[in-house]
C-alpha cells in the first residue's frame, strides 16, 4: 500500500482508477512517452508476495513479471513503463496510420492489434499485420479487391521492395513503394470505402466482410464469400473444379470465379 502511495505521489504519469477494500484489485491509468494512455490491472494473489501477482495490461507481446518476494509495486510499474516504452515505435506507427488513413479493419483497434486493413480506393485495400518487435521492416502485406486492380500493387510490392527503407515510416515505405497515396481522410468518408454485398445488401455478415469482387472493371460490385457461394451454387451454369467455383456475376452476368479456401462458412 505505502508503495502505491510512492508511485502516485512520485510519478505525474500514474492515475489510480480503483482499489478494491482488501487493497488485492489495484487498476492504474499509465502514460507513456508519447503521451498513450494505457489501463494496468494487478491482482495480489493469496501467495503475495511470495507469488507474483497477476499483471493485465493491452499489448501485442507476452508479458509477464519477473519477481522475487523483494519485488514491490514500484517494481512492477517500473517493468511496465520499459515494457510499454519497448513498444513506442510500434504503437507510433500504427497511430499514424489510424489518423492519416481509413482504417477498415479493426473497427476499433485495441493497443495489442497488429493488422490494419487500410483503404486504397473504391474496394481496394491493403492489409498489413506488423511485427510488434520491428515496426520498421516491411510487414506481411495482403491486398483484397478485383484482380486487375490488385495485380498491378503486388507487381510494385515485389519490384520496389529494394527500396524499403528502415529510417522512414511505414506509411511513407508503402506510398513509395506502391506508388499511390492513401485516401485522406479529410476528403472522403469511410462508407465511401466499405461497399455492402450486392447479394445481401449487408456490408456485415457475421464478422464477414465482401472480400470477393467481381473482376470486371465496369461492374467491381464486392460480395461476401458466403452469399457468392449459395448464389454460384443455385445456378444451373456454374461448375466446380477442385476448390474453384466458376460462374456468372450476379450484376453483370460476366464470368466470376470463387475460391473456396478455408470455408468460411
Ligand atoms: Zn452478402
Ligand atoms: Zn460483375
Amino acid at each position: 500500500m505505502c508503495d502505491l502511495l510512492t508511485i502516485l505521489s512520485l510519478s505525474p504519469y500514474c492515475r489510480l482508477l480503483f482499489v478494491d477494500n482488501e487493497f488485492s484489485t489495484i487498476k492504474l491509468k499509465m502514460e507513456d512517452s508519447s503521451g498513450r494512455d494505457h489501463v494496468v490491472v494487478v491482482r495480489l494473489g493469496a501467495g503475495y508476495p511470495y507469488k507474483a501477482p497477476d499483471c493485465c495490461v493491452d499489448l501485442p507481446v507476452a508479458f509477464s513479471i519477473s519477481w522475487t518476494p523483494q519485488t514491490n509495486i514500484q517494481d512492477i510499474y517500473n517493468q511496465v513503463l520499459s515494457t510499454l516504452e519497448s513498444l513506442k515505435g510500434f504503437w507510433d506507427t500504427l497511430d499514424e496510420i489510424d489518423t492519416k488513413t481509413w482504417v477498415l479493419e479493426p473497427e476499433k483497434p485495441t493497443r495489442s492489434a497488429t493488422m490494419r486493413r487500410i483503404a486504397i480506393g473504391n474496394n481496394v485495400s491493403i492489409t498489413i499485420d506488423l511485427d510488434p518487435r520491428h515496426p520498421n521492416m516491411l510487414p506481411e502485406c495482403y491486398f483484397l479487391g478485383a484482380d486487375h486492380v490488385v495485380q498491378p500493387l503486388k507487381d510494385k510490392l515485389n519490384s520496389n521492395v529494394h527500396l524499403w527503407d528502415p529510417d522512414v515510416g511505414l506509411l511513407q515505405n508503402l506510398k513509395d513503394i506502391l506508388e499511390i497515396d492513401f485516401p485522406s481522410k479529410s476528403d472522403l468518408k469511410k462508407s465511401d470505402f466499405t461497399m455492402d454485398c450486392g447479394i445481401c445488401y449487408a456490408y456485415r455478415l457475421d464478422s464477414a466482410i465482401p472480400d470477393q469482387v467481381c473482376d470486371d472493371p465496369h461492374c467491381a460490385q464486392p460480395f461476401h464469400q458466403a452469399c457468392l457461394y449459395e448464389w454460384l451454387n443455385g445456378l444451373p451454369s456454374s461448375r466446380q473444379s477442385f476448390n474453384i467455383i466458376y460462374g456468372e456475376c450476379p450484376y453483370c452476368t460476366k464470368p466470376i470465379t470463387l475460391k473456396l479456401l478455408n470455408k468460411p462458412f
